[in-house]
């Protein structure tokens, strides 16, 4: 496994220098304490934490993965005892609201916390990770005396939450749904159901797990209209707050799959288990959206993680391992061989990671700014934080985990035959970046979510939101010393505003233009949205390079990285519009038992 060093360097530039976060803080009531200061203190406090307790368990955790019995789940040796330190490091509260006992901390903090954390052992993140969009949940749609109940252990860390959604007839469509909530005497709900996938289901790391739970109470409509939203604990909870009996839910059973193996991915029955309504009747899904948004962020982040640590092995092995001479002639003339970094396809695997990495790294935190104007900005503002956020979450979510998982994978090719073998832990990133295009709906699902909900949904006013913020950049920028990045980026933000017509005239006629068009939509608008995080960080590199400021060969690397992001990753919308302009005919054509000929 490659040794995981926090990016401090590159987190804190795009923190505090492209995003300058200090200067929103101060704008945003409750947010002052975070200065530049303070949040370099807790990003540096949180990279040790990573890199010294989180980092040494990834590989082991992979190795011996999760245990089942009938007592309940344990998790891989080091596992609890690292959730012990975080919770005692007040880490699970560090953006939770101050009402409810957290710190109060942006969401920009939280992000950067689960991106630490996760790099270094996203099978482990996963159990306190869950509890952020529990605690949400909560926290919007639960009334007060479940707040009381419920928030406060689970923003110290003390409980853990889950998502219960997932059955094993339906995930992407949830309204085809069966749990069943039975109406009892004393105001609570007999569920009854079983749920597949549920991760962080059951485990030894936290006293309680408090479950999130879709089901169905007697009589409700069909499809999505009647599906309701519940509080399931796994020990009831006692009017004072403390432990009641054992509730009637238990882990049948853990999964084996693929990857993030000490991440207890759980089959949990629900048989008749004691459960309290969150939010009205049949609204379910609504309730639960506050949930998946934030748990979309967090698993956008995911793909940010495993191309980081990905990178960081990629490019130290690259460094140390010798192969042929240089097309050029020897640059080790000394030694019997070149380090495999001077060849130009390695070159285009690394730069590749790290054009992928950095951008995405860029656009996640503008996007969890965005929440924290959502959360506390004025009601104008929060309004087009919120549209903002609407357009860019899923773009957000299903880009970067696509893009993650090539960087993962450019990982293992740069290693040849070592990445494919366990012990370098190359392979590993691979296997856990997989499931972040799954989960948390599909890429598919997140596509039509843009194109359908998102951009024609809203008559192009989302989309138009964000390119007239791309249009200001260009037109406070063109000219400068970056003008070509940025005569790009224009050209393509007009692109996308007339490909999305496109699609939306076409779709008018035909719906499955919209369905056909919708994977190459959303990649393509990843990689617009990301050239326009690039090209301002060419712009601020320019900038800090012509003031002499410093550190000048960091900000070099930038605009080196920005230009191949432009010549190399940008081209790659052109092949996307292709696939995307030559209609629906070609996949829907064919017959269905054409496919088996
Ligand atoms: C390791 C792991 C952890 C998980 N953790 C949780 C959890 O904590 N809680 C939870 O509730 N669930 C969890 N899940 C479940 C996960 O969210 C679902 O597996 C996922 O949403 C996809 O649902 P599905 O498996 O039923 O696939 P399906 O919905 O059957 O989809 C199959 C394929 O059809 C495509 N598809 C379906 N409908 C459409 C459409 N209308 N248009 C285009 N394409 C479509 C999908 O994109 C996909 O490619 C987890 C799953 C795994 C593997």
């Amino acid at each position: 496994m490659p040794e995981f060093k926090a990016p401090l360097r590159d987190i804190q530039f795009v923190m505090n220098e492209l995003l300058e976060a200090e200067k929103l803080y101060q704008t945003l009531p409750g947010c002052e304490e975070a200065t530049t200061d303070l949040m370099n203190a807790i990003v540096e406090e949180g990279a040790k934490f990573a890199e010294n307790v989180l980092a040494p368990l990834n590989q082991s955790g992979d190795e011996e993965g999760c245990h089942w019995s009938e007592d309940g789940v344990t998790t891989p040796k080091g596992f609890p005892a690292a959730y012990q330190q975080y919770v005692e490091n007040g880490w699970p509260a560090l953006s939770a609201p101050v009402e409810a006992g957290g710190q109060g901390m942006p969401n920009l903090l939280g992000s950067i916390m689960n991106e630490l954390a996760g790099t270094a052992n996203w099978s482990w993140m996963m159990y306190p990770g869950l509890s952020h969009g529990a605690v949400k949940t909560i926290e919007e749609h639960g009334d007060a005396g479940q707040k009381e109940k419920y928030l406060t252990k689970l923003v110290d860390g003390t409980w853990t939450g889950t998502m219960c959604l997932t059955e094993a007839h339906c995930g992407s469509d949830l309204g085809l749904l069966r749990t069943k909530a039975e109406p009892q005497a004393d105001g609570s709900y007999a569920v009854t159901g079983t749920k597949i996938f549920i991760s962080a289901g059951d485990h030894d790391m936290a006293e309680n797990i408090v479950h999130i739970v879709l089901a169905r109470l007697p009589d409700a409509p069909e499809g999505t209209k009647g599906i309701s939203l519940f509080i399931v604990p796994k020990f009831n909870v006692n009017d004072d707050g403390t432990l009641g009996e054992r509730n009637a839910v238990h882990c049948a059973s853990i999964e084996k799959k693929m990857g993030i193996k000490a991440s207890a991915t759980c089959v949990m029955n629900f048989d008749g288990a004691r459960g309290y309504l969150i939010g009205p009747p049949n609204k379910g899904l609504a309730c639960m959206f506050t949930f998946m948004n934030t748990a979309r962020i967090g698993t956008a982040i995911q793909g940010l993680a495993h191309g980081e640590l990905s990178y960081q092995g990629a490019l130290a092995y690259a460094k140390e391992r010798l192969a042929m001479r240089s097309l050029t002639g020897p640059k080790n003339p000394d030694g019997p061989a070149d380090a495999i970094i001077v060849h130009p396809d390695v070159r285009r695997m690394l730069l590749t990671q790290k054009a992928l990495v950095e951008g995405s790294r860029a656009f996640l935190y503008f996007l969890a700014m965005q929440g924290d104007i959502v959360d506390r900005g004025d009601e104008e503002q929060a309004r087009a934080a919120d549209d903002l956020m609407a357009l860019l979450t899923p773009i957000g979510k299903a880009f970067v985990t696509e893009t993650g998982f090539e960087a993962a994978n450019h990982g293992v090719q740069v290693f040849g035959g070592h990445g494919y073998i366990r012990e370098w832990g190359m392979e590993q990133i691979v296997r856990d970046a997989r499931i972040a295009m799954l989960y948390e709906g599909t890429t598919g699902i997140q596509a039509m979510d843009l194109i359908g909900r998102k951009v024609l949904g809203s008559g192009g006013k989302l989309l138009t939101g964000f390119t007239a913020m791309i249009d200001q950049f260009c037109r406070a920028n063109e000219g400068g010393a970056s003008a070509d990045f940025i005569k790009t980026l224009a050209t393509y933000n007009d692109e996308w505003v007339g490909l999305s017509m496109k699609i939306g005239e076409k779709a008018m006629e035909n719906p499955d233009e919209a369905g056909a068009a919708a994977v190459d939509y959303l990649m393509y608008s990843g990689y617009v949205a990301l050239a326009y995080f690039w090209a301002r960080m060419a712009v601020l590199a320019q900038q800090k390079i012509a003031a002499g400021e410093g550190d000048t060969a960091f900000y070099e690397a930038k605009l080196m990285t920005a230009r191949f992001y432009f010549d190399r990753l940008l081209p790659r919308t052109q092949a996307h519009m292709q696939a995307i302009l030559s209609g629906a005919d070609n996949l829907m054509a064919m017959p269905e038992e054409l496919f088996s000929l």
